[in-house]
């Protein structure tokens, strides 16, 4: 019997249930014209939780994104939420707590530049033509998570902010090996950057990398990069990486960069994976955009594309997550372009007319 894949959709706040209706639409085409079968179910997370139930994201809705196969999120927060000052209801805790309660340790952001966005790219068009990188970036250790952390009062009046880095060779290996395994069904080549030159951190992530990749993934081309060369080889020489592997603080800066070589936020797709065979979480990239929602005026195809990661890492469906991303270049190329992407010459269309031409490519494919 064919398996039905589980999805939970958590459509969010602001232009998150626009966007992800979009996403839903190709959902309800795949499971009429492929053999491939989704059940979804609903759940609210951020803002319209708190509304709902005085919480971001309640455990009931969170024990069934853990009984899925994958979660779609659409975006969350917004103004109305804002001076909720406690930090554990404000909508963006939501997201902390389902990535943590998943154990989402590695953050896939792919930076592709589409041939027809190119003039939407702050950089040359020499420089970041056919550019496309991914950046694994580690998201539950490091900087943001180590103890001893706070701020104290010092005996002279003075105060001392305080964070620790700390990272296991296990939280440095399974992070590395999800960009190998990543590699070796791209470019095959793998960056590691790290400040090993200044921090015991980078040390063992250097080294760990390395004794990994003898072991393991010698056939995999590997270098090393310090995390500030690295910021400065991205916008001098982008084409020189195909997936780079970093900490949490550093993957944090080195992913927003590299997103912004692309220039279009409405674009960037992203995937959290956890270990093998759990639940893991796509997201477009940007926020709920609260000052156009509503308007039926946003760009879905970031949500779009994180479907088709959902397709290639949860559902192992390479073969469609690259006609979905073919249909989304081959829109593009027709020249239809929401307002965040509109170009001279182009024409402008709405959120629910750009998720109907994705459609439309994928019928004639
Ligand atoms: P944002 O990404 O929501 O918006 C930044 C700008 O980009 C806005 O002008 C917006 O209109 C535009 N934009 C974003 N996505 C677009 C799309 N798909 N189509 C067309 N235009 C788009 O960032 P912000 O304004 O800093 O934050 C708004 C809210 O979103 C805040 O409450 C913030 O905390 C939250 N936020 C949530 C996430 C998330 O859910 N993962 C990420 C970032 C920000």
């Amino acid at each position: 019997m064919t398996k039905t894949y589980k999805l939970k959709i958590l459509a969010g706040d602001g232009i998150g249930p626009e966007i992800v209706a979009e996403a839903r639409k190709i959902i309800d085409w795949l499971n009429r014209k492929t053999d491939l079968k989704i059940g979804t179910s609903e759940g609210l997370i951020g803002g319209c939780s708190i509304d709902a139930h005085g919480e971001p994201l309640t455990n009931e809705t969170l024990k069934e994104c853990k009984a899925s196969d994958a979660v779609l999120l659409g975006a969350v927060g917004g103004p109305k939420w804002d001076n909720k000052t406690a930090y554990d209801i404000r909508p963006e805790a939501g997201l902390l707590k389902i990535r943590k309660s998943l154990e989402l340790f590695a953050n896939l952001r792919p930076a592709k530049v589409y041939d027809a966005l190119i003039d939407s790219s702050p950089l040359k068009p020499e420089i970041v033509r056919g550019l496309d990188i991914v950046i694994v970036r580690e998201l539950t250790g490091g900087l943001y998570f180590g103890s001893p952390r706070g701020i104290e009062d010092l005996e002279n009046g003075e105060k001392r902010g305080v964070n620790t880095c700390i990272y296991t060779t296990s939280e440095i290996e399974r992070v590395t090996k999800v960009a190998f395994e990543l590699a070796k069904k791209r470019g095959n080549k793998v960056t590691s950057c790290d400040k090993a030159n200044v921090m015991e951190c980078g040390k063992l992530w250097h080294h760990t990398v390395d004794t990994l990749h003898e072991k393991e993934y010698s056939d995999v081309e590997l270098n090393h990069l310090h995390a500030d060369n690295c910021a400065m080889q991205l916008v001098r020489n982008p084409h020189q990486f195909d997936v780079i592997v970093t900490d949490n603080l550093f993957g944090d800066i080195l992913s927003d960069e590299a997103a912004m070589l692309t220039g279009s936020l409405g674009m960037i797709p992203s995937a959290s994976l956890g270990a093998e065979g759990t639940t893991y979480l796509y997201e477009p990239i940007h926020g709920s955009a609260p000052d156009i929602a509503g308007k039926g005026i946003a760009n879905p195809l970031a949500t779009i594309l994180s479907l088709a990661l959902c397709l290639r890492y949860s559902f192992n469906r390479d073969d469609l997550g690259q006609k979905l991303e073919d249909a989304v270049s081959a829109v593009l190329d027709d020249g239809l372009r929401t307002g965040d992407i509109m170009a001279k010459g182009c024409k402008q269309v709405g959120t629910n007319e750009m998720g109907n031409a994705v459609i439309a490519k994928l019928e004639t494919a």
